[in-house]
């Protein structure tokens, strides 16, 4: 089993779980939806982080949205390491609790945000603090850095990146349950299209129905062999047929036309061209057993981007993987477990970029977005220890020099 040396239990020993969880209550209390973050929360992050004696710096990327960045020096040459989050939440509509009041009953907190992400904020903010008040001589840099628009809407991570100058290694404090994920998923967004011959619904046997020709091109992509392999760390790759629409332009009228949308998402084992070529196959395949089928597919635009992504991931005896495999053993007190984030984050655009990260945070990826969102109180003081350990064991260690 992993154990701490008593220096490194000295740096865990300075995080306060009260701290921890206050600071993470009064992230949840000031509202920041994605768009319309305002900038009181990151005031109030600046200025704790101030305090906490680190160099702090708002990077306001839009009136009223505005970046956090913080620095803490080392003494001497060393990797520049990156822990990150970010500040803005998804709409509260939905939410059956008070999104904003940041309760804390039966060890959780609840609010729109505890679990997705202020709650893995608040533990790299402490951890921060930690590193800070020890004093420990280590070489590089801890940096912190908080953007806005992750959810969905003017995501400014690489504004973030690009002030701060870049980072050697990261970790991404997104919801895993203090798991370590290696990467993140591909995209491969499109739309399938089939095309049909209107006709009297009285005479629909001389038509061709351009739904019940798409029901078919359904079923036969998502019985695609690649959407059943089980990878131990990633699971399946997903395929979602996310909205459809067609018919309804006249009554009683066989559909000329149908348009499905898929969301599909991509394992390490699937490559888009791996899955574009699969797709051709498959729908070549049905062209040839029916001729009056016309269907066709192209990518549709997803967050600025057209054409599918690639997964990004470490291998896991990466050196990143291994030491945070070894924190998270060594806080938790049980084995740590490895798997793939199944959503985007910014792993995704350090990875792409030659950039190590992992996403290891506080809470469940099921909570993130509920109607009563919260966060395991326990997770969230462990989420502190593994980032302070994570840096003291990335971080070389210098010894003064006399
Ligand atoms: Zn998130």
């Amino acid at each position: 089993m992993e154990t701490l040396s008593p220096q490194e239990q000295a740096v865990l020993d300075l995080i306060d779980p009260q701290e921890t969880v206050d600071l993470a209550g009064r992230l949840v209390q000031i509202p920041s939806l994605t768009g319309q973050e305002g900038p009181a929360i990151s005031q109030l992050m600046a200025t704790w982080l101030e305090e906490a004696g680190a160099q702090v710096r708002l990077q306001e990327v839009e009136p009223g949205r505005v970046n956090v960045l913080a620095r803490l020096a080392g003494r001497g040459p060393g990797p520049r390491l990156l822990l990150n989050g970010h500040l803005d939440t998804k709409p509260v509509e939905n939410m059956t609790i008070d999104p904003f009041a940041a309760t804390v009953r039966a060890g959780r907190l609840y609010g729109r945000g505890a679990c997705d992400m202020k709650a893995a904020l608040a533990a790299q903010m402490v951890a921060l603090k930690a590193l800070a008040r020890s004093g420990r001589p280590f070489g590089g840099e801890v940096l912190f850095g908080s953007e806005v628009g992750e959810e969905g809407g003017g995501w400014r991570f690489l504004d973030l990146l690009a002030a701060l100058g870049g980072c050697d290694l990261a970790i991404i404090g997104e919801p895993t349950g203090l798991a370590v994920h290696l990467g993140q998923r591909g995209v491969f967004p499109i739309l399938v299209r089939t095309r049909g011959r209107a006709t009297h619904t009285g005479t629909a046997d001389q038509g061709v129905n351009a739904i019940e020709k798409m029901a078919r091109v359904i079923l036969t992509l998502y019985a695609l062999p690649c959407f059943h392999r089980v990878d131990p760390l990633w699971g399946r790759s997903p395929i979602n047929v996310q909205e459809i629409h067609g018919g309804g332009k006249v009554t009683a009228a066989v559909p000329d036309e149908c348009v499905a949308n898929f969301d599909i998402r991509l394992n390490p084992d699937l490559p888009p061209e791996t899955l574009q070529a699969a797709i051709e196959e498959c729908l070549a395949g049905l062209r040839a057993v029916d001729p009056a089928l016309q269907v066709e597919w192209t990518f549709r635009s997803q967050g600025g981007t057209a054409g599918g992504r690639p997964a990004r991931w470490l291998p896991p005896d990466h050196p990143l993987v291994q030491t945070m495999a070894a924190v998270v053993t060594a806080v938790l007190g049980t084995p740590a477990r490895l798997g793939g984030f199944p959503g985007g984050c910014a792993a995704g655009p350090l990875l792409e970029r030659g950039i190590p990260a992992v996403i290891c945070g506080p809470g469940d990826l099921a909570q993130a977005h509920s109607a009563d969102e919260w966060v395991a109180i326990e997770q969230v003081v462990a989420a502190a220890r593994v980032y302070a350990l994570a840096a003291l064991r990335l971080l070389p260690v210098r010894p003064p020099e006399h």
